[in-house]
């Protein structure tokens, strides 16, 4: 309305104009592993079209009474024979970096049963970071790794923008927010609200300045060595853990050559690598309430009932459990639709596999249908002098023409 004469603004945006995308879900489909093959398994998993996924051997490899088969669309299906890079180049990860830089919260979240590719499609393979020093042209890097470059070629090309980058590497685990960028602290961290950034943070969490591409590695091998050093610990946690990386970006950018005035945004990325989805049917079937202190996997089911609460248009505008659990409160700020999310769903193409990736599907089609309105977070304080200045200027065009 303000850019009524024609002529483009110069001042910043102060929302974008991609309202109701949604979130965008791609499914990556598994090689059949040896374990599999070797079990005769059957593949179930058939690729009719574009973005188009069918799962058959409902009646015959599982209990549904039913169609033999059923068929879904997603925003892109990934075959097994895809590279890494390939869902590096064609998932969306891309524009989440670059919406990232922009100065909005942005999550890209890989979900599925444990063992279906979750942490390779984000990391690469087991043994990436633990054995040996990481290979940094090795093929099997996975999207975070791959994001981390782009990001800082992304900063190059933008000289008229000074960037400050931190990154912070978590885990939940039983409910419990532990540091895995400060192995010798292994007490659970508080999750509290921020009344000035509206949004939850954790207290005390480690937060590392990252000049270089090297200093965002060493945050990812960090914590990828003591992920796996909590894991043997704790009997193997990695299928009933969440870990979240997150890289905040803040950038300031003088508001035209001659201002005084400094726009700070403050933008960020989250790589949630999820507790393996079978954990939630688990927690369900023990019997055990919400509010029983000792269920299995609290996050994962109340992210659950916030994704069918806000994919359904009746209940979308109501309460969300969000404050329910540790990972949904960290995520509320990208799922309420402030953020840009994308989810990756993972699957295995073995008949063994039928009913989880059944599972794993519908609750991706679920969340395709979460409606969200991004914003660029800023300073509140900016965002009134922005748009004092766009009256400014709206109302000098208005004085030319008359
Ligand atoms: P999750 O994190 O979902 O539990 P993983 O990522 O650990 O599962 O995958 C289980 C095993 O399957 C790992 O050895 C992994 O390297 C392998 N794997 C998963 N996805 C692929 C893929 N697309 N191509 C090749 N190997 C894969
Ligand atoms: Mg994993």
């Amino acid at each position: 309305k303000l850019d009524q004469f024609g002529s483009a603004s110069s001042l910043p945006k102060l929302e974008t104009e991609t309202d109701g995308d949604g979130i965008n879900v791609v499914v990556r489909v598994r090689p059949m592993n040896t374990k599999e093959l070797e079990a005769k398994n059957q593949n179930v998993v058939k690729f009719p079209g574009s973005g188009q996924i069918l799962l058959e051997g409902l009646n015959t490899f599982s209990s549904e009474n039913g169609p033999k088969s059923k068929l879904f669309s997603f925003n892109v299906v990934f075959e097994p024979k895809a590279s890494q890079n390939d869902v590096f180049n064609y998932s969306g990860i891309k524009k989440l970096v670059s919406m990232a830089v922009e100065g909005f919260n942005t999550t890209c979240f890989c979900y599925g049963q444990t063992g279906s590719g979750k942490t390779h499609t984000l990391t690469g393979p087991p043994g990436m970071f633990v054995r040996k020093k990481m290979d940094p042209f090795s093929p099997d890097h996975g999207l975070v790794y791959r994001s981390f470059l782009h990001l800082f070629q992304q900063l190059r090309d933008r000289t008229d923008v000074h960037f400050v980058l931190k990154a912070s590497f978590l885990e939940i685990y039983n409910e419990k927010v532990i540091d895995l960028l400060n192995p010798g602290n292994r007490t659970s961290l508080s999750v509290r609200w921020s009344k000035k950034t509206r949004s939850f943070f954790v207290e005390n969490l480690f937060t590392v300045d990252c000049e270089q591409l090297d200093d965002l590695q060493a945050v990812l091998e960090e914590g990828m060595k003591n992920r796996s050093v909590g894991s043997h610990n704790l009997n193997d946690c990695s299928g009933r853990s969440h870990t979240i990386l997150t890289v905040h970006i803040t950038s300031e950018q003088q508001m035209s050559d001659s201002s005084d005035v400094f726009i700070t945004k403050q933008g960020k990325i989250n790589f949630v690598d999820l507790a393996g989805s079978e954990m939630s049917k688990k927690t369900k079937s023990s019997g055990k309430t919400l509010t029983e202190a000792n269920n299995i996997n609290k996050s994962l089911m109340v992210l659950g009932y916030c994704i069918s609460s806000l994919s359904d248009p009746k209940k979308r505008t109501g309460h969300i459990p969000y404050r329910d659990s540790k990972l949904t409160k960290l995520l509320a700020d990208s799922l309420a639709g402030s953020g840009v999310t994308l989810m990756i769903a993972c699957i295995s193409p073995a008949s063994s596999n039928v009913c989880e990736t059944l599972n794993t599907l519908r609750y991706a089609a679920r969340a395709k249908k979460i409606r969200t309105k991004p914003i660029i977070v800023m300073d509140p304080r900016e965002t009134l002098i922005v748009s004092l200045k766009r009256e400014i200027e709206a109302l000098q065009k208005e004085n030319e023409h008359l």
